[in-house]
């Protein structure tokens, strides 16, 4: 099986490739060069109804009555769903190349990175396939005379709105978990980097994924996006991007009375104590920043150092920086472009201002000669003595550029990390194991790493946020039960 060529500019509607409402296009653009890489559909709100009621259409079947599930998903047994869940993962990993390449052209990140995202997806698929036969409800004991039990059931529809960022690993976890709960899907990848979405429908396709159970729709946000957000027969959506659009998609659910998971951004911290092995915190300090070009939610964009080691971790990071090669993502180096013009100019106003505040910079990775001019470039940059109040410590840039902020204690570090809005991850490098349960105790945020960052990806480990980076939680385990509803039944036998 090949996901190219395909016809990019089409939705994907219950089980059909097929033109958009409007017949309008967008064009995806290559961040590497600026050249204009694909067309995709302007979806509009007559598709989003079109691909609600496909996929309702997947649940109910023909002439249902209310409440049954005769539609091909919805009468599949949990282990039937799990089956074709773990065939989607087998092809994604067999397609894992062709992925990273349309990932590394679209969003203009490293194959390897584009590599690393699709072996995920497989692995988001593989787990919930795993895990659709193993959620269970409970009994509880209750009063005399009666049985009491709980029902884990779908949703019914829900919608899926992702950033361009990490699309594959977003619908891995996202769209897999709600699919092994037995919903069906309405997936809005973001108008800047679609050609996963859509070769990820391809394979659900070849899956045996029954028609109408996942319907991908592209388009722009305040159009395709707005309207799915909005629908009425929508039950839950999950929105992975930024915190205004979060609140607009929070507000839409309220009218429906629906739930929300909202995956938002994030100020995250990595805190390096005096008694750090800084040879392993090194290289986690550096990535994490600079991964994906900066533009991910849980970059470790502020990096706390306790002062007596302040110079030289400094030091030991411009090193790194000043090592960084930056490329065209085919070239497969240490980082590529951001993904627009428009992005290039957010994070070079966030430049001006380190420049305008007088701020030092600790190093700033060279851009070569050699990258092509009409690319999105954006120099790495370290900047030093960072005041934790001060903008670049606050607020979200999603370029590669760290605040190295000092500190003193273990009190002073925990004032300086949660003093921000977000609350999504945290990074704690010591060597006292009691502080370490101090410092994940008492840090605001989802999830807390001690002597390493991101855990490689962690899959199986629960994710989201606190304050501005949202609520309610993706991957994991965890995941099944926000794509679910608890029902309670309490049977009177006497
Ligand atoms: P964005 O909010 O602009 O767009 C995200 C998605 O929402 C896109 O599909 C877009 O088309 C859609 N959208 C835009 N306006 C909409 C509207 N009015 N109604 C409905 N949908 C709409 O975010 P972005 O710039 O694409 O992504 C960057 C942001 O995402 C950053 O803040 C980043 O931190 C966040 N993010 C968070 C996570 C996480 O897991 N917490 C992961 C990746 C990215």
């Amino acid at each position: 099986m090949s996901l190219v060529p395909f016809d990019t500019s089409c939705v994907f509607i219950d089980g059909r490739w097929r033109s958009g409402d409007s017949g309008q296009t967008l064009a995806l653009v290559n961040p590497s060069d600026g050249s204009e890489l694909a067309r995709i559909a302007r979806g509009n709100a007559a598709d989003i109804d079109a691909a609600v009621r496909a996929a309702q259409a997947a649940l109910d079947g023909p002439g249902a009555t209310e409440g049954e599930r005769t539609g091909p998903w919805g009468r599949l047994t949990a282990a039937e769903r799990g089956r074709i869940l773990l065939k989607m993962s087998a092809l994604a990993l067999e397609q894992a190349d062709e992925l990273a390449r349309l990932e590394a052209l679209d969003v203009g990140k490293p194959l390897k990175q584009g590599r690393a995202d699709a072996v995920a997806l497989a692995r988001y698929l593989e787990f919930y396939g795993g895990a659709a036969d193993k959620v269970h409800g409970e009994t509880i004991p209750f009063a005399n005379g009666y049985t009491a039990l709980t029902l884990r059931e779908p949703h019914g529809v829900t919608a899926h709105i992702v950033p361009w960022n990490y699309p594959m690993q977003i619908i891995g976890r996202s769209v897999g978990a709600a699919l092994a709960m037995g919903n069906a899907c309405v997936l809005k990848p973001a108008e800047e980097a679609c050609l996963t979405a859509l070769a990820f429908a391809r394979i659900a396709e070849a899956a045996g994924l029954p028609a109408g159970t996942l319907n991908v729709v592209p388009g722009l946000g305040e159009e395709a996006g707005a309207a799915l957000s909005a629908h009425r027969d929508v039950r839950h959506i999950s929105f992975t991007g930024s915190v205004p659009v979060g609140t607009l998609i929070q507000t839409a659910a309220a009218k429906n009375a629906i739930p929300v998971t909202l995956e938002l951004g994030g100020k995250s911290p990595q805190i390096v104590f005096a008694d750090a092995d800084l040879d392993a915190a090194l290289p986690f300090l550096v990535n994490a920043g600079i991964q994906n070009a900066g533009q991910t939610c849980s970059a470790a964009s502020r990096i706390l150092v306790e002062r007596p080691v302040f110079d030289t971790v400094m030091a030991r990071m411009a090193e790194r920086y000043r090592a960084l090669r930056m490329g065209p993502a085919l070239d497969d180096l240490d980082i590529g472009p951001v993904i627009s013009a428009r992005q290039r100019e957010i994070v070079q106003g966030y430049l001006d201002v380190v420049r305008d505040s007088g701020l030092r910079i600790a190093a700033q990775a060279p851009l070569p000669a050699s990258l092509p001019a009409s690319g999105y470039w954006v120099p790495p940059t370290l900047v030093a003595d960072v005041a934790a109040d001060h903008r670049i410590a606050q607020e979200e840039i999603f370029g590669p550029v760290q605040a190295l902020i000092p500190f003193d204690g273990e009190p002073e570090a925990l004032r300086i990390a949660n003093g921000t809005p977000y609350g999504l991850v945290a990074g704690v490098w010591t060597r006292d194991g009691s502080r370490a349960l101090r410092m994940a105790r008492k840090l605001q945020c989802g999830q807390v790493f001690v002597n390493n960052y991101g855990a490689g990806g962690g899959i199986e480990l629960p994710f989201g946020g606190v304050k501005h980076s949202g609520h309610g939680r993706e991957k994991g385990f965890e995941a099944l039960y926000g794509f679910s509803v608890l029902k309670t039944v309490a049977i009177r036998h006497d």
